[in-house]
C-alpha cells in the first residue's frame, strides 16, 4: 500500500508531546482512552487537555478553532443522524466555545476529503427520513435475522442501492464532482449550501431509498455504512 503523503504521519515522527505512536490506530486508542470515560460537560484535567491540544493543532482550521485561545476542553454529547456521539468542545478565553473533531487532525492535511464532507452533509439532509423509518419499524422484527429489534439498531439502505451508490449516482447524473458540492458548516453538523440541490437530493432519496431497520452488528458485517 502506498501513502501519497507519508509526511502527514506526524504521530510517527513528532508524536504527541514527544510520545511517538507507530500506528494511527494506536494513537486513536490513546485518544479514546481519554474521551470515552471522561465525565461530560466537565473540563478535562490539564495533562489530558495538553495531550489533546497537541493532537488538535494538526486540524487544518486550528487557527479558527482556537480563536482567541483555549481555556479548557470538555467532552459533550453531540446529536447525530444515527445517535449521539461523544465530541470535544473548546472553551475559549473570551468565553466563546466551539466543537472540534479529533478525527479530522488525523486525516491527510488535517482535513476531511471532499467526498467525506459531502457524504456527511448528504446524510444529514436525509435525517428526517431515517428517523421516520426508525420510528415506524421500531419494536418490529429484523428482516435479516428475523429476531425482535431490541438493543442497538441501525437504519440501513438495503443493497444493492446503498447510500454510497445512491449519492454517487445522484451527483453523476447532475454532472457534479465531490468537490463541486459546497457544504455549509452548521456547527456540529453540515448541510448542502445549495438548498435546491438539497431538496432535489431529499426527494430523490425518498423515492429511491429502500430503508430498513436492522441490528447494528448486521450493518457492520455488511461492510460500508448503509
Ligand atoms: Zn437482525
Amino acid at each position: 500500500m502506498t501513502d501519497p503523503k507519508p509526511s502527514t504521519k506526524w504521530w510517527k515522527t513528532e508524536g504527541v508531546l514527544g510520545q511517538v505512536f507507530q500506528t494511527q490506530e494506536s494513537l486513536k486508542v490513546a485518544i479514546r482512552a481519554i474521551v470515552n470515560p471522561a465525565p461530560l460537560n466537565t473540563p478535562l484535567p490539564n495533562d489530558q487537555a495538553a495531550f489533546l491540544m497537541d493532537v488538535l493543532k494538526h486540524h487544518h482550521d486550528w487557527a479558527g478553532k482556537r480563536g482567541a485561545g483555549v481555556s479548557h476542553i470538555e467532552v459533550r454529547m453531540n446529536p447525530g443522524t444515527f445517535g449521539s456521539t461523544r465530541g470535544l468542545w473548546l472553551s475559549r478565553v473570551d468565553g466563546s466555545e466551539i466543537d472540534i473533531s479529533w478525527v479530522v487532525p488525523l486525516k491527510p492535511g488535517g482535513r476531511s476529503s471532499p467526498k467525506e464532507n459531502v457524504c456527511a452533509a448528504a446524510r444529514r439532509e436525509i435525517m428526517d427520513q431515517v428517523l421516520d423509518v426508525r420510528k415506524k419499524q421500531e419494536g418490529g422484527v429484523c428482516c435479516i435475522c428475523g429476531h425482535d429489534l431490541v438493543g442497538s439498531t441501525h437504519v440501513d439502505h438495503a443493497p444493492p442501492v446503498t447510500f454510497d451508490v445512491m449519492l454517487t449516482d445522484f451527483l453523476r447524473t447532475r454532472n457534479l464532482d465531490w468537490s463541486d458540492v459546497e457544504v455549509q458548516d452548521m456547527g456540529v453538523y453540515a448541510v448542502f449550501k445549495d438548498r435546491k440541490l438539497a431538496d432535489d437530493w431529499q426527494l430523490t432519496h425518498s423515492l429511491v431509498a429502500d430503508l430498513r431497520l436492522i441490528h447494528k452488528h448486521e450493518n457492520l458485517s455488511i461492510g460500508a455504512r448503509g
